[in-house]
């Protein structure tokens, strides 16, 4: 990718490459396309026939500037939705590409992952349980983090964010969380045991379960 001072280095070294042809008209010496274009009725007006053409060249540095510019923002689109899915929890940068160890929870992730679109219009979830330090927090990311690379959105969250704030916050926290096409509970522990915590769950899993809710 080039930076706009080199493009604009290449753009005048072609300049210098022009030539006139047997039309009058300035042709590009690299592609052999003209950069100039008859406008019948122009002269009138402005004195002058001729308006701009883009050659081969050209077209092509336009068309890998405008993929640069909409790859920098896609990137930019992710970043914040990366953002908003981890709230700053260290597992941003958890990828299956990147994992060192594969784990039953990983692989099972992965599938789920790959086969996303089915698995989102079926409104099929994943459970995964198991003792601590058995990788599915880690797990749950790669899948955040594989949706996210194609703009869709994702939360991850704890239940006790939902459980330790107040009535009106959790409400809208919870309105929020629901418009997500993928909602990744973690730490889904002993608090779901309390009235408090199936309450909030089963708000979660009802209105989720319903598409038109959300
Ligand atoms: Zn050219």
């Amino acid at each position: 990718m080039k930076n706009d001072r080199e493009t604009k280095t290449l753009l005048s070294e072609k300049r210098e490459a022009e030539y006139v042809g047997e039309d009058g008209l300035r042709y590009c010496g690299i592609c052999q396309e003209p950069r100039e274009k008859v406008v019948p009725g122009l002269l009138s007006l402005f004195g002058t026939d001729r308006r701009p053409r883009l050659c081969r060249c050209q077209r092509t540095l336009l068309e890998a500037q405008e993929q640069e510019e909409r790859e920098r923002k896609k990137q930019e689109r992710i970043l914040r939705l990366r953002e908003l899915c981890f709230q700053g929890a260290s597992l941003e940068d958890a990828t299956f590409a990147g994992s060192t160890v594969d784990s039953p929870p990983l692989e099972r992730c992965r599938r789920y992952a790959e086969a996303w679109a089915e698995a989102c219009e079926a409104h099929i979830g994943l459970l995964l349980w198991g003792p601590p330090g058995t990788g599915k927090s880690y797990a749950a990311a790669c899948v955040a983090n594989h949706l996210l690379q194609q703009e869709i959105p994702v939360r991850m969250i704890k239940l006790t964010q939902l459980l330790n704030c107040g009535f009106r916050e959790r409400e809208e926290t919870l309105c929020r969380l629901l418009r997500v096409p993928l909602l990744i509970i973690d730490d889904y522990g002993m608090e779901r045991e309390t009235e408090y915590g199936l309450e909030i769950t089963f708000s979660l899993l009802i209105a989720g379960w319903n598409p038109e809710g959300r």
